[in-house]
């Protein structure tokens, strides 16, 4: 399995830190609005890989935080007359239902920066104790020069930099040793949220955040770091920098770096006003439409977000959905059949759209590639099946098309219908359950079956149940 990795600039074999393992971190949104499609592109992308890690048979620890303390979220706040905290909390939230609805999983842990302050804190002293920082009336500065290897991921070096270095001063940081240095702790402005620290009542700079967070949630060392290419530079290089000066050993073996989604092929994002937020697509498509738009291109290849474009991924996704309820409508009809033996022949012929699906996405996850051996799939199944197959060989053919969609995050089974006898096996668990008095797990059963559309009666002969 190869991955173009930013920091060599090349494909390189996957390798492990552990085997069977994945220690996964991307860098997550900032929480002061909407998620907008550009935000979208690094969950959905991200999420598949992590799908095919586990297709693969790896365990994945995922983590991504959520930037709930920035001047965003702060200005955001004071427009509304509300606390930091409400603000953030609400734009967890619905960025969790965005998350939902595009079917990306949930990661191993979310962490919040707000929750995380005092491995922070701890993580700059080691580095103030190490010569890497130090402290300017509150302020506390990474010594960049300090740290020889700084720049290697970007592939920048430090006099390209420092000829752009004027740019690099902001205001009120002209106390700084370097103008390349960075912030990691700041002292608070008047009404602004604040944490206790040696250096001043303040909060910490950004990066400093996911130094901390993927250290305490994933080890010193992880195999894979991830987020926009945007966040190549200033925000991985500065991660580098401190994660590898405090630990005193590499941090990320593998950097992976979407590339931007466009509008009218103008770069999208909230300066400029051009970029539509998820919620927006949801009214008028399924999410599902945007995830398969998404992963119609590679990942590192710029992609233009067009009305034309979405129906065509909506005409795209559509065929795939068609095949697997056609599938699904020929089973409920077919007899109990064994596979027969050219029924077994045509089968084989499927290993080749497993192989191309496979090879695609072992090759730096070209999900493009993957969705087109997916086409090669659906035609298949819709040019070799018929009212006379088999149940099996039906059965077969809807289990390969649903691993490998579910590889992809596409959800093409949504009325998936429950079978009656797993409804028989929740109503005898929830029997039990109420028996031994765990009146918890009772309701948690009728509430999963009420989410698959089955309610339930409770009889004097006993539970009764019927479709909604
Ligand atoms: P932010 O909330 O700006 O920190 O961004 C969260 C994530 O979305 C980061 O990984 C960004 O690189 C990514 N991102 C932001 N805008 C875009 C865009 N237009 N296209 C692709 N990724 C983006
Ligand atoms: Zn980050």
């Amino acid at each position: 399995m190869k991955l173009y990795n930013t920091l060599s600039k090349r494909k390189e074999e996957f390798i492990p830190l552990e085997e069977g393992k994945v220690r996964m971190y991307v860098c997550g949104p900032t929480v002061y609005n909407y998620i907008h499609i550009g935000n979208a592109r690094p969950m959905i992308v991200f999420d598949t890989v992590r799908r095919y890690f586990e297709y693969k048979g790896y365990e994945v620890n995922y983590v991504s935080n959520f930037t709930d303390v920035d001047d965003k979220i702060i200005n955001k706040a004071i427009e509304e007359g509300v606390p930091a905290d409400e603000i953030s909390r609400r734009y967890i939230a619905e960025c969790k239902k965005d998350m939902e609805g595009m079917n990306v999983k949930p990661a191993t842990t979310h962490p919040l920066a707000t929750e995380e302050i005092c491995g922070m804190v701890d993580m700059i002293q080691t580095l103030i104790e190490k010569g890497y920082a130090y402290d300017k009336n509150g302020t506390v500065y990474f010594r960049t020069r300090q740290f020889k290897e700084y720049g290697k991921l970007s592939h920048k070096n430090l006099d390209d930099l420092r000829s752009g270095e004027r740019s690099l001063l902001v205001t009120g940081e002209d106390e700084k040793e370097d103008p390349l240095d960075f912030v990691l702790w700041k002292p608070k402005k008047e009404g602004e949220p604040f944490w206790e620290s040696p250096w001043s009542e303040g909060r910490p700079g950004w990066h400093i955040e996911c130094s901390v967070m993927s250290r305490k949630y994933l080890g010193e060392q992880i195999d894979i770091h991830a987020g926009g290419e945007d966040l190549v530079f200033p925000h991985h290089e500065n991660e580098i920098a401190q994660s590898e000066a405090a630990n005193g050993r590499e941090f990320a073996r593998y950097w992976l770096h979407n590339a931007f989604l466009n509008i009218d092929n103008r770069k999208m994002s909230k300066s400029l006003g051009n970029f539509r937020t998820v919620r927006e697509i949801s009214e008028q498509y399924d999410l599902q439409v945007l995830r398969f738009f998404m992963l119609s291109a590679h990942y590192r290849s710029p992609l233009n977000f067009s009305a034309d474009l979405m129906e065509a991924s909506a005409n795209g996704l559509g065929r795939i959905i068609n095949a697997a309820e056609n599938l699904k409508f020929l089973m409920k009809n077919a007899r109990e059949q064994s596979m027969s033996a050219s029924e077994g022949v045509l089968y084989e012929d499927t290993k080749e759209f497993v192989e191309k699906f496979e090879a695609a996405m072992d090759d730096d996850f070209n999900t493009a590639d993957a969705v087109a051996a997916v086409f090669d799939l659906v035609r298949y199944c819709n040019s070799n099946t018929d009212a006379k197959s088999s149940k099996e060989y039906l059965k077969k053919l809807s289990a390969l098309l649903l691993k490998l969609t579910d590889v992809l995050g596409l959800i093409v089974d949504k009325e998936e219908d429950i079978l009656e006898a797993d409804i028989e096996r929740l109503i005898k668990e929830r029997e039990e359950a109420r028996k031994a008095k765990d009146f918890a797990r009772a309701d948690a059963i009728r509430g999963e079956l009420l989410s698959k559309g089955i309610i339930l009666k409770d009889t004097r002969e006993g539970v009764q149940w019927k479709k909604a």
